[in-house]
């Protein structure tokens, strides 16, 4: 795990340099918000804790950059201050958290694991598409309510499509997530097995989602 510290007292960013090393990170070290800036900008840090008040641009600058330049590294904001008003800021402008100045190493320490911890959250189990629903868990599709009578591979292609709504997947990407082979244009497995879908999930409603591109493959989106 690598993390930045961007802060200008040298003090303090010693003593942070050295405490995180010790608890196994690999820490990097900026004294102003400038080159901090910069720096977390090029590398892919797990985490960045940033101090409010810095020479260059300040904490608050660092991190609306980070944003607008499109980082979502997580960002541990540290301040003296300690109004609502700054804190609300800080989250406004995308901190993870806060922690005022003086704070105990060990809660800093704590709150950086904390931070590194947390997972994004599980996939969907449900997929829903206009009327269309698939349950990925129990491995059941409904449209309009009603249950689709899909074989194995029927429903693995559907869910397929239905992951990468919107996406025009070719017959070589179906054909290998699906039936875990390599795409041989003698065979039609592809087109065979799209046109039994759809007498089972478009044919007998009104509005269609399984959708031919030409030339390119297929697509699953509402009308
Ligand atoms: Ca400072």
């Amino acid at each position: 795990m690598r993390l930045l510290v961007i802060e200008d007292e040298v003090k303090t960013a010693k003593f942070l340099k050295k405490g995180l090393g010790e608890a196994g990170f690999v820490v990097d070290v900026a004294h102003n918000g400038l080159d901090g800036f910069e720096f977390a900008k090029e590398v892919a840090f797990d985490l960045v804790i940033l101090d409010i008040m810095l020479p260059g641009l300040d904490g608050w600058e660092v991190l609306s950059g980070l944003r607008q330049a499109g980082k979502t590294t997580q960002v541990l904001v540290l301040t003296a201050r300690d109004s609502v008003h700054e804190r609300v800021r800080g989250f406004e402008l995308g901190a993870d958290d806060y922690l005022v100045k003086p704070f105990a190493f060990s809660e800093l320490l704590a709150r950086v694991r904390s931070r590194l911890r947390r997972i994004p959250a599980p996939p969907q189990n449900v997929v829903r598409m206009a009327d269309l629903e698939i349950d990925l868990l129990r491995q059941r599709a409904t449209r309009a309510g009603q249950r689709l009578e899909l074989t194995t591979k029927e429903f693995l292609l559907l869910s397929l499509l239905a992951r990468r709504a919107g996406e025009v997947l070719s017959r070589t990407v179906i054909a290998e997530a699906v039936w875990d082979m390599n795409f041989d244009s003698e065979t039609n497995v592809v087109d065979v097995s799209v046109r039994r879908l759809r007498s089972k999930v478009d044919d007998p409603f009104a509005s269609k989602l399984i959708h031919t591109v030409r030339g390119s493959g297929y697509v699953l989106e509402a009308e």
